[in-house]
């Protein structure tokens, strides 16, 4: 076979492998993109069309794609990413249908007569002001939130509000949104941080880069969730430092979110951690009772259910630290309770709740003792399960820690793999291997359980 054929053909197969541990999304945007070169002395060069791509692969993607190589071929290679931009790549088709990408679209709003026409924001309707409680864990960045949205570019700028996961962030700060479109003439933008990164690349790989300035440059609000994403991420850090500084210059309105305070975003350049300090930084803490009390019968008003004081409570008690999961768990118990016709007690509550109740109990596990509890399992020293040495027989137990930390903590895949000293594409790799072989091994299955029985009862 001729050469140039084989590496096509190494590749293919490994793409294949590939195709099943990613989701469709990351394998067309990171994967799909690689055009394989030429492999000489087990060095296979692959081809990217710009250097975005390529630091991009070496930091996240390379353990997974020298493992899917040694899958196929059976031994190491040795992979250099090569950036060739007169190369014909596959390319992914943004506009195919891509609908996360920005909140933005080209498309003028439908409004009437001779009104500025403004783009398209997709905002969630649920999350307004109306529809947001206020309690002491929150009142001060509902306050904030408020006055920005009244006088955006002057109150506070940027405001910066961080918190843990379902704790009303998102909801706060689309809420900004909304208010400003319904009362002004103002061109909102929302995006996550990551939206804003996929957004980056295609803008970069349809070499229109003119163009995603002039989106996220000219509006009057832009509003960027979760943006502990950017972590690491030198390129988009850069151009979201020039996007702030000129939405910042022309007094326009900068809203930010996180799940920590920026000084605690590892990787973060010190004058974006500045510049996001530089107006108001609030913190959004866990609801107490009262509050979760409150929220819930909203819901369930939401939802035209008059509920028992005394199971609002119950699910008050027991579900403290997300607002999310409070709000999921009212939603299963009343669809239950329609369904069943039958009216909603304590009781139902704890036995259609229990897996919740108890992966809430879980929650307070931490990384650090289901890697104590997996190395004691299988007899191994803590050390070589999480440090920098890797030893090859202690693979799958790490793997298997990894997926634990996944199922019974609500650690992010980053934040499970700064625990294992790795990156998060291997803690993916990970997990899905382990989902993999215990469909076809019971054993595994066995101790797995047994494991995590073990866990969540310490
Ligand atoms: P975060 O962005 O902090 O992870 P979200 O804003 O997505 O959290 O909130 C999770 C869910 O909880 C959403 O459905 C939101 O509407 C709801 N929620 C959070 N806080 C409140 C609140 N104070 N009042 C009403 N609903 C809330
Ligand atoms: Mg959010």
């Amino acid at each position: 076979m001729h050469k140039d054929d084989q590496v096509q053909q190494l590749w293919q197969a490994a793409c294949s492998h590939l195709k099943n541990l990613l989701s469709d999304d990351a394998y067309l945007r990171w994967i799909a993109v690689i055009a394989p070169r030429s492999l000489d002395d087990e060095v296979l060069t692959l081809c990217v069309s710009n250097d975005f791509y390529q630091d991009w692969l070496q930091e996240n993607y390379l353990p997974l794609i020298r493992d899917a190589l040694t899958a196929v071929c059976g031994r190491h290679l040795q992979i250099l990413f090569q950036v060739d931009t007169s190369a014909v790549l596959p390319s992914f088709d943004m506009e195919a249908g891509d609908g996360d990408t920005a909140a933005s679209a080209a498309a003028p709003a439908k409004r009437p007569g001779k009104e500025k026409a403004r783009p398209v924001v997709r905002l969630n309707p649920k999350y307004t002001f109306d529809t947001f409680i206020v309690g002491s864990s929150n009142d001060f960045a509902h306050a904030a939130c408020t006055a920005v949205s009244q006088n955006p570019g002057t109150a506070y700028n940027p405001l910066f509000m961080y918190g843990g996961v379902g704790l009303g962030k998102t909801h706060l700060m689309q809420a900004v949104g909304d208010h400003a479109l319904s009362n002004s003439q103002a061109t909102v933008l929302y995006v996550t941080s990551e939206a804003f990164l996929n957004d980056y690349i295609d803008h970069l790989q349809k070499k229109s880069l003119a163009s995603f300035r002039r989106r996220y440059r000219h509006a009057d609000i832009l509003l960027i969730d979760d943006i502990q994403f950017l972590a690491g991420k030198e390129r988009i850090q850069e151009e979201f430092f020039h996007t702030f500084n000129e939405l910042y210059d022309r007094r326009k309105q900068i809203v930010l979110t996180c799940d920590r305070p920026a000084s605690e975003i590892p990787g973060l350049q010190k004058r974006l951690v500045s510049r996001f300090e530089w107006g108001l930084v609030t913190q959004i803490e866990e609801p107490d009772v009262e509050t979760r009390i409150a929220i819930l019968r909203t819901c369930a008003q939401g939802m035209h259910v008059a509920l028992d004081d005394k199971v609002l409570e119950f699910l008050a008690e027991r579900i403290r630290s997300n607002i999310r999961r409070l709000e999921g768990a009212l939603t299963k118990l009343i669809s239950y309770a329609s369904l069943m016709r039958k009216p909603v007690t304590i009781q139902m509550a704890s036995t259609i709740l229990r897996d919740m109740l108890d992966s809430e109990h879980s929650e307070k596990l931490m990384i650090e003792d289901i890697q104590r509890g997996v190395a004691e399992f299988y007899s191994l020293r803590l050390a070589d399960l999480v440090g920098n040495r890797r030893p090859a027989h202690i693979a799958a137990p790490r793997q298997i820690a990894m997926y634990l930390s996944r199922k019974l903590t609500e650690h992010s895949l980053p934040e499970i793999g700064r625990a294992f000293e790795r990156n998060h594409a291997t803690v993916h790799h990970a997990i899905r291997t382990v989902e993999t072989k215990m469909k076809g091994d019971a054993d595994l299955r066995g101790s797995i359980r047994l494991l995590s029985d073990r866990l969540v009862r310490s």
